[in-house]
């Protein structure tokens, strides 16, 4: 029997979806809107997303993952459900297998969650495997090599870092500050500063467009428009990257402090792999300017941002797929 295979990356702020031998077909912010009167799904992904801050009273906008995990179970099922029809088409025949990324911290009910949510969204069956070793394998780091690889995924909700040796994780650690708490950092800093509150959209717009995990030598500059906290109108002020950099600076540091903690409970030998090749970095956060910077002049350890960072996840989902048997030891569960 046909059985489609389809890889997702559940992630807090974006899902992508992985399809061997079709690759990436999906990348869309896990953002679901529900209109309230009439109970159903009004939009998913980027339209979503735009929605928020935005709704009247009737639409609700919902991030149905938080920290890497299921928050909202049925909102979760619809957006799967919602995946594997774009994936498949809509009156599809033959239900479909799903790998998904999970953190590697997670609760055996928070991975039941997943598994479940997968199958009342339609799916045959559903396998889970940890995100670290899915984002190893999709930045190209060998998994199975008797060696130690570093890996630090940076997303929305949580940052990752876990050391890999022989197909499984040595050792790992997680922080639940990452991309989302560096715009709430900024808007905070914005409001205490200036006056002026600004949206989690701007904030992140904000971090992307200029925001930077080391000082800059030639600021950058931009303009930021909000509602002014005392005349209660619109105004716009100009920010520049190093006072973004302020803003960013604990939660970096919380990061940095996840990562020295894996660093001093590695075995020798694996340290020692560490440094020889450096560690690799994931996650959108991977794409905040000089991270890698930050991260290498905290630790001492070489740093490299892995080549399309925010897909690293979905394209190991989809490697696995297609080489069941190579990562077999990998992969957690199935129903
Ligand atoms: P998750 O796995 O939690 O869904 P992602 O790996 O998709 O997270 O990363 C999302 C995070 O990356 C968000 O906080 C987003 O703001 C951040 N991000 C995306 N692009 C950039 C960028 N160019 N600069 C800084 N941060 C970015
Ligand atoms: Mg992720």
């Amino acid at each position: 029997m046909f059985t489609p295979k389809i890889g997702i990356d559940l992630g807090t702020c974006n899902s992508v979806v992985f399809v061997p031998k079709k690759g990436l077909v999906l990348n869309e912010p896990s953002v679901v809107a529900v209109s309230l009167s009439e109970n159903k799904i009004l939009a998913v992904g980027l339209e979503a997303k735009e929605m928020t801050g935005r709704t009247p009273d009737t639409i609700r906008v919902y991030r149905p993952l938080k920290d890497g995990v299921i928050a909202e179970y049925r909102i979760t099922e619809a957006m799967l459900r919602h995946f594997i029809n774009k994936v498949l088409g809509k009156h599809h025949l033959f239900k479909p297998e799903l790998m998904v990324g999970v953190p590697a911290g997670i609760t055996s009910t928070e991975r039941r969650a997943v598994i479940e949510a997968g199958i009342a969204a339609g799916a045959r069956a559903v396998y889970v495997a940890k995100e670290p070793i899915l984002a190893a394998i999709g930045a190209g780091i060998p998994i199975n090599s008797c060696s130690g690889h570093m890996i630090v995924d940076i997303g929305g909700g949580t940052a990752e870092v876990a050391v890999i040796s022989l197909g499984g994780i040595v050792n790992a650690g997680s922080v639940r500050s990452a991309g989302d708490k560096i715009d709430e950092a900024i808007a905070d800093y914005i409001k205490k500063k200036y006056n002026l509150s600004i949206g989690s959209q701007t904030a992140e717009e904000v971090k992307m467009k200029i925001g930077t995990a080391l000082k800059d030598n030639d600021e950058k500059i931009m303009e930021v428009t909000g509602r002014d906290l005392i005349l209660g109108l619109p105004r716009t002020v100009k920010v520049s990257s190093n006072e973004i950099c302020d803003a960013s600076q604990d939660i970096l540091n919380e990061i940095i402090q996840n990562i020295k903690q894996v660093l001093w409970a590695t075995p020798a030998e694996l340290s020692a792999d560490i440094m020889d090749k450096g560690m690799i970095v994931s996650g959108g956060g991977a794409l905040l300017r000089n991270i890698d910077g930050l991260i290498s002049q905290e630790t001492g350890v070489p740093c490299f941002i892995a080549e399309t960072p925010l897909l690293c996840v979905a394209k190991g989902t989809g490697v696995v797929l297609e080489n069941l048997e190579t990562y077999k030891k990998s992969i957690m569960s199935k129903r």
